[in-house]
């Protein structure tokens, strides 16, 4: 990680643990204790939790490349479901301790401290029910409707909390909850309106180089600023086709970079946004925000001779043809295994792994249609799966799951095994 990352990170956490830990001292400080009941309580930590997964979902950079997109996205779902039973004790809490009991809930009975909450617990409940179902399935769609509904539920927990006034006049919960509450908003409002109304990102359709029947390379060069800091091999960027806040976004490996900023992105049309990158005219304006994600081999130089084992599903060779391309330009000498499941007709980038494999030290085998199985695992893992191996796994989720599996009977630590899952 960058030192820009770490600062990041280090920031983000002590603003997240700073008022848990003024919280704590307040419960145990006989002078701070009345400000904190055990109902504020649980408040206060379902209010961290929730920040710590918008904090999770603002495309950090430091952080996307710390977890990576499989990693961050669970934490996130943990981190909201979590969120939700401390939403629950803080209700349950509220209500057993007043004298109105559930009376409490009744919003038109309530001052404006209480409907705030009460109109927060509506929307986390509309949010539960709504984003599940079929019909918001879609990516583009879920990620925005959910980001309405953590921005509504941000804003009316801030108000319940300023008006409430228990904690904000807490001098060592107060200033911090402020903090937070402030890095919060900031997060939501760069990552959804300044970065799409400033433009950041912008760059320009070159050509789209078809693959297979199915399958283009989207050519695109800076226009202006190239993405900073460079991409590194089997990273991905969101790319957008709109300037305005809330536009749809989709997320494609950087198959292939350049000192200058060129990127290629390969793409197969699975869907209405990947199907209409295909015919994206030359001069086209485009919006890419990134590089995002941890895909990413450690260099020779940090782990020794240690070799790859690379394990790619259909359009998911894209990342490992980048990290393929980038070794062979950097003449990296460690042993590359590959093992690539395509669909019958579609070998993807095959004279190009030909080529490779003069370059680099890289065996290829090919499943030729047939389900990954144990013995073509075993054909690509080195002998005695050495420690220093990394393994590094990309396709639709069946595949990961089946390579995971596999590799897992045959010995590899979980902890050697990187996956992107396409789906
Ligand atoms: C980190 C990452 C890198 C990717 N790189 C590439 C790439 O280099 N080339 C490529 O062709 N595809 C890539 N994908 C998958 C690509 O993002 C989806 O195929 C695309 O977003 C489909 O959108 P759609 O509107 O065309 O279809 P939809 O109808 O929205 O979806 C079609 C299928 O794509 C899956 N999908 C949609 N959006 C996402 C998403 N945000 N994350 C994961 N799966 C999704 C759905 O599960 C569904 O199975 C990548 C996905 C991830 C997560």
């Amino acid at each position: 990680m960058t030192e820009r990352g770490r600062a990041w990170l280090m920031g983000l956490v002590l603003v997240l643990v700073m008022p848990l830990v003024a919280l704590a001292l307040s419960l145990a400080s006989p002078a701070l204790g009345e400000t904190v009941s055990w109902t504020s309580a649980f408040g206060l930590i379902a209010a961290v939790l929730m920040a710590a997964a918008v904090v999770l979902a603002s495309r950090v950079r430091g952080l996307t490349r710390l977890l990576g997109v499989e990693l961050g996205t669970r934490t996130h779902r943990r981190l909201g479901a979590t969120a939700a039973g401390f939403v629950l004790a803080h209700v349950v809490a509220a209500t057993s301790h007043s004298p109105r009991g559930l009376g409490l809930l009744n919003i038109v009975a309530v001052g404006p401290p209480i409907k705030a909450g009460i109109a927060a617990l509506s929307v986390i409940l509309v949010a539960a029910v709504v984003l599940p179902r079929r019909s918001v399935r879609r990516f583009g769609l879920v990620a925005r409707v959910h980001a309405v509904f953590g921005a509504l539920v941000a804003v009316l927990v801030a108000t319940h909390v300023a008006l409430f006034g228990h904690l904000t006049e807490n001098p060592l919960i107060g200033v911090l909850l402020a903090i937070l509450g402030a890095v919060v908003l900031a997060l939501l409002a760069r990552r959804w309106l300044v970065a799409p109304l400033l433009g950041r990102g912008a760059y320009l359709v070159t050509a789209v180089r078809p693959e297979s029947s199915s399958t283009s390379t989207v050519v695109l060069s800076p226009h202006g600023r190239a993405l900073d800091p460079p991409p590194e091999p089997g990273q991905f960027v969101w790319l957008r086709l709109r300037r305005v806040p809330f536009a749809e976004e989709h997320p494609f490996t950087i198959a292939a970079s350049t000192r200058s900023g060129l990127l290629e992105l390969t793409v197969r049309d699975q869907g209405p946004f990947s199907g209409g990158l295909h015919d994206l005219p030359p001069g086209r304006r485009v919006w890419l925000d990134g590089p995002h994600g941890a895909f990413v081999p450690t260099e020779v130089a940090v782990r020794g001779d240690g070799g790859l084992v690379l394990i790619a599903g259909g359009v998911g060779v894209t990342p490992i043809m980048s990290i393929l391309r980038a070794h062979a330009a950097a003449a990296d000498p460690r042993a590359h295994a590959l093992l690539l499941a395509e669909t019958e007709g579609e070998a993807l980038f095959a004279g190009e792994i030909r080529a490779l494999s003069h370059r680099l030290d890289l065996a290829v085998l090919r499943t030729g249609g047939q389900r990954l199985d144990p013995a073509m695992l075993s054909a690509v893992l080195p002998a005695g799966v050495p420690e220093s191996h990394q393994y590094f796994v990309c396709g639709p989720p069946p595949l990961v799951g089946a390579a995971l599996q596999g590799l897992g009977h045959l010995g590899v630590p979980a902890r050697a095994i990187t996956t992107e899952r396409f789906g």
